[in-house]
């Protein structure tokens, strides 16, 4: 694609990596096929290559972001479904990353909307503040009756039906607190490693298991867990709300305190349980790439930082203590297939593992969850769960297995199947208890 930026615009670093990245796309339009909100709404606007154009558009002219612009970046997913597709290798993400944060800064969105953003941005990452949220939302939620049902995708749907789908969202009831950042699980038997494990916002209040999982399945297999004390929320959620300043001090002071545990006691690795987490850190280095204090020390960091089964798949794992004939319908979450081009890796883990692993039709689309997406746009979310719960309904599982806590919530709220980790499986498979009881 031609673009016409000025060398005054090149000088800025963001207007020529995009620059960079609009050159790439030739138009092709492969992207359009697998993108699931084209593939719901059938709008050339809404599909990358048209998002593409807005945004090619707006940096272009240096034009503030228009209504237009921004009704269809907010429909985007960042499900990156179309880098998997694109056969020109354009960087999508970098791009609607940068378009977020233009919209942030620029663009005057209504009060309640502004609102609503604000207090997810504040809550989410904050794991007290969150549980609070949850209990008030769990009391709330008789409520929800009385409020707007779901409609067609609209532009921009009323808090109110933002509202109900943040009740839904919230659990009947809510676990004990996992352990506290500073925790250190000593490997059973020889030591054959040392890794941190990132202890997550919401998921360690919706779901503590999936670490306790985590950290049992390692230290069984030699490897010592540390939970870095003073981590933080990876800013995964204030980044996809294009809040780069909250999202980029958390990536700092994420960075400082696993860099001082790596050269203190040694970090083999930094895992993280839930996939969106860990395309956000991957990508630390690149966030971080003109930071002079930074640059260095958060390319180290994206290097160590490994999804769960990426690691558990280079060390030999134990066994199968016990061979089930458990369907397990296999939910590739974006952030895992798309965003980190794992894709074998889990399923052949629980393959290895004694069970009997089945590919969900359409596995290239979203379930809808996308961070706050389904609480921002809970109309195209619900629909894109309910088609991925159909789908998943096609292959009859006796459990659905994801590597994402928001994907776990998102499709349970569409299934009475149960909806577990996938190192919660690997976890039973060698030794643990049984998930499923969700
Ligand atoms: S990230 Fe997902 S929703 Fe957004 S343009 Fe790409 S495929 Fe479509
Ligand atoms: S597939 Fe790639 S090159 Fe083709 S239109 Fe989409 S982004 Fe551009």
């Amino acid at each position: 694609m031609k673009t016409e930026f000025s060398p005054a615009q090149l000088a800025n670093p963001d207007i020529a990596e995009a620059d960079k990245i609009l050159r790439a796309c030739v138009h092709c339009g492969f992207c359009t096929a697998t993108c699931p909100t084209y593939v719901l709404l059938g709008d050339e606007l809404d599909s990358p290559r048209g998002r593409i154009y807005l945004i090619k558009e707006m940096l272009e002219k240096d034009r503030p972001p228009t209504r237009e612009v921004v009704k269809h970046i907010d429909r985007c997913l960042s499900c990156l479904a179309c880098m998997t597709t694109c056969p020109s290798g354009v960087h999508y993400m970098h791009l609607v990353d940068q378009a977020r944060v233009r919209i942030e800064k620029e663009y005057a969105r209504p009060l309640t909307e502004r609102l609503l953003r604000s207090v997810l941005a504040w809550v989410l990452p904050r794991p007290g503040l969150f549980r609070l949220s949850m209990i008030l939302a769990r009391l709330a939620r008789p409520l929800a009756g009385l409020l707007p049902a779901p409609k067609a995708a609209t532009a921009s749907p009323s808090l109110l039906r933002r509202i109900k789908a943040m009740l839904a969202l919230a659990p009947g009831s809510l676990p004990a607190s996992g352990p506290a950042g500073g925790s250190v699980f000593p490997a059973l038997g020889n030591r054959r490693g040392r890794v941190a494990l990132l202890q997550g916002c919401a998921q360690q209040v919706l779901a503590p298991r999936i670490n306790q999982a985590a950290i049992n399945l390692l230290t069984r297999h030699g490897i010592e867990v540390v939970l870095v004390k003073d981590e933080q929320c990876c800013g995964a959620l204030t980044h996809h709300l294009g809040r780069d300043d909250d999202a980029l001090a958390r990536a700092r002071a994420n960075i400082a305190v696993w860099l001082k545990e790596a050269e203190g006691n040694g970090l083999d690795a930094i895992l993280v349980t839930a996939s969106g987490c860990a395309t956000v850190i991957k990508d630390y280095g690149f966030m971080l790439r003109e930071d002079r204090d930074f640059a260095a020390a958060a390319a180290r960091i994206s290097a160590l930082a490994k999804d769960i089964t990426e690691y558990l798949g280079s060390i030999e794992l134990q066994p199968a203590q016990q061979q089930s004939d458990l369907v397990i319908a296999y939910h590739s979450a974006c952030s895992l297939q798309h965003g980190q081009k794992i894709t074998h890796a889990p399923k052949e883990l629980l393959s290895k593992n004694g069970f009997v692993v089945k590919d969900v039709p359409e596995s290239h689309l979203c379930c809808g969850s996308a961070g706050t997406y389904n609480i921002l746009q809970p109309d195209i979310a619900n629909r894109l769960r309910d088609r991925k719960v159909a789908n998943i309904a096609k292959v009859k599982p006796d459990m659905i297995a994801a590597g994402n806590i928001g994907c776990m919530v998102q499709i349970a709220g569409g299934t009475s199947v149960p909806v577990v980790h996938t190192v919660e499986l690997l976890d039973w498979a060698t030794g643990g208890p049984r998930p499923g009881l969700n």
